[in-house]
């Protein structure tokens, strides 16, 4: 089956659905989502977005804060540009219908939370629910518009370019050009050509890649692994952050214990009661986040300890249950009264600051291919992203790609598709294999936590090259030979992520931001002031 439309939408994020709603202006929208339309990991976010908003705050001090926890690689021009438009895009939102906190007796002000690396008061927040708010309000309004069709339990397999034409051999310094994706539909379980004359990647961050993680199960990094695989530049994979609190409970299946706790007062202790932030930064719990997991990360392999604490029952128990409602529900649901108990925590892998090279405009290296949010790699985050501006980031580069889509779309009116072929089932029969594929998915995650983790080394890195070098083999044999299943894309992207990962780990001889090395424990500025770009030609 085959679908025609002027604009693809692939993930209904925060990115994706933002850019629909502004390009339906111009042109028919169909969006794909791997799940139900609202999961994404928009829809977990907690803490809030960062946005200048406050009287005594500038753009001027939300650049150097975000530039200095970007650690040298982040772009200041974009920088600049994504923390000016941040107030705007606050406004958008509220227009559609978000509902942001409001400081208590003053209904004029937004109730401004504090988090680790931003030396002012500047993260609005819906509670600590503000992903919630922000994804169903674009749901609604992005339903709302007759020209959107989003296309639950739809899971993008491939972009389609010139590689997919019959006979294709390509030229020299071709430009490699996207004609939209080849999209599993779960529930027939059939392949769709959907075919769109400009495609959005906005599939989001790959923290599935990793043993513990704050992400849902969406976030397996499929854009990350399809854009490589169609030609596209990926670059900064090797730094992962990972969150310093995810609840320590056999039940709480990822479930992250925001910053802002920590920003509200939060104390780290360990086992003992001992609090030990004071001995790895000044600004204690306050410290940036790569700071605070490597800490925890010390002291539980130190002690052999399973878990820290964090601490609020010296807050106000009122405070505490107006402030992070969700945060104490879900505590209580596992009989853990935050207001009384210090809450277990360790760190999981959090958000990927690398992604898809893309231009101040959201343009990838492939023609009519933008990216925007977590899966894209604008030059926002560098070597470490500052808390809450990952939400910011993807709605600022879903105007700019949105902005720039217009023009482009505009200037194909003369445009028709190429003879695209349907997805192929030649050669492919149900081997009955299949506990290979759980079988390797747990394995992978296990080795890229101990491997590829907070604390890295020249030696389990390498180990964890070979290893994903034969795994991928084997994955993209059994890809070719059996029918086409959601955990098999997965899988695929997965390992390939892993294995980009990896790469770019191995490529950078220094310690930088979140990626720290044993082997090379310092910064190099001489060497390494610059972006780990990979290319597929490369590996
Ligand atoms: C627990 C948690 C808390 C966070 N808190 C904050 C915070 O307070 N502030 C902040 O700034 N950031 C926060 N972040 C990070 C932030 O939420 C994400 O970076 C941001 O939401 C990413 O938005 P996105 O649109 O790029 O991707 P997502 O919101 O993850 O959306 C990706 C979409 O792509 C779809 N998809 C993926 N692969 C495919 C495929 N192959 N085919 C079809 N669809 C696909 C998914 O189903 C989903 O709909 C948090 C993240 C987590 C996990």
């Amino acid at each position: 089956m085959e679908i025609k439309t002027d604009f693809l939408v692939i993930g209904s994020g925060i990115g994706g659905l933002s850019f629909a709603l502004k390009v339906c202006e111009w042109g028919d929208v169909v969006i794909v989502t791997k799940k139900e339309d609202s999961e994404s990991n928009t829809n977990y976010a907690q803490g809030g977005i960062a946005s200048v908003l406050a009287k005594d705050d500038s753009f001027d001090i939300h650049i150097e804060d975000t530039l200095r926890a970007g650690d040298g690689l982040c772009d200041p021009e974009v920088v600049r540009r994504v923390v000016e438009a941040g107030p705007g895009c606050i406004k958008e939102l509220i227009r559609i219908g978000v509902r942001f906190t409001r400081k208590r007796g003053k209904e004029k002000e937004f109730d401004l939370g504090l988090e680790g690396g931003h030396s002012k008061n500047r993260v609005v927040h819906a509670a600590d629910l503000t992903g919630k708010e922000v994804e169903n309000s674009l749901l609604r309004a992005v339903k709302a518009k007759k020209n959107v069709k989003i296309l639950e339990d739809h899971i993008a397999i491939d972009l389609i370019t010139q590689h997919h034409l019959k006979d294709y051999t390509r030229k020299p310094e071709e430009k490699i050009k996207c004609w939209g994706a080849y999209v599993l539909d779960k529930e027939k379980n059939q392949v769709l050509t959907c075919l769109s004359k400009l495609t959005l990647l906005a599939t989001g961050g790959a923290g599935r890649v990793y043993l513990h993680t704050t992400n849902p199960s969406i976030a397996t990094g499929d854009g990350l692994a399809m854009a490589y695989r169609a030609g596209a530049d990926v670059a900064n994979l090797e730094f992962i952050q990972f969150h310093p609190t995810a609840l320590y409970h056999d039940k709480a299946n990822s479930f992250l214990i925001s910053e802002a706790v920590r920003g509200e007062g939060g104390i780290l202790r360990l086992n003992s009661g001992e609090t030990f932030m004071e001995k790895y930064h000044p600004r204690k719990e306050l410290a940036p986040r790569d700071v605070v997991a490597r800490a925890i990360d010390h002291e539980l392999k130190k002690r052999g300890d399973s878990c820290v604490y964090l601490d609020i029952t010296h807050l106000d128990q009122k405070f505490i249950k107006l402030r992070f409602p969700n945060i104490y529900g879900k505590c209580l649901s596992l009989g853990l009264d935050i207001t009384k108990d210090p809450i277990p925590v360790v760190p999981a892998a959090h958000y990927i600051c690398g992604g898809v090279v893309t231009d101040l405009e959201g343009r990838t290296h492939i023609e009519n291919l933008y990216a925007c949010g977590e899966v894209a790699c604008t030059g926002m985050h560098g070597a470490n992203r500052l808390a809450s501006n990952s939400l910011l980031e993807a709605i600022a580069f879903a105007h700019f790609s949105a902005g720039s889509a217009k023009g482009k779309l505009s200037s194909m009116s003369d445009f028709s598709f190429p003879p695209i072929p349907s997805w192929s089932l030649e050669g492919v029969f149900d081997q009955q294999e299949w506990v290979i594929i759980s079988h390797n998915r747990d394995w992978m995650q296990k080795f890229m936590w101990d491997y590829v983790g907070i604390v890295r080394s020249n030696r389990r890195l390498k180990q964890a090259k070979s290893r994903i070098s034969i795994l991928l083999d084997e994955i993209t044999q059994f890809y070719k030979i059996n029918p086409i299943t959601y955990d098999v894309i997965e899988l695929r992207n997965i390992a390939t992520v892993a294995k980009l990962i990896i790469e770019s780990a191995l490529k950078r001889k220094e310690s930088r931001g979140l990626h720290y090395n044993v082997d090379y424990p310092h910064k190099d500025d001489k060497n390494w002031l610059t972006d780990t770009v990979l290319t597929s030609e490369e590996i």
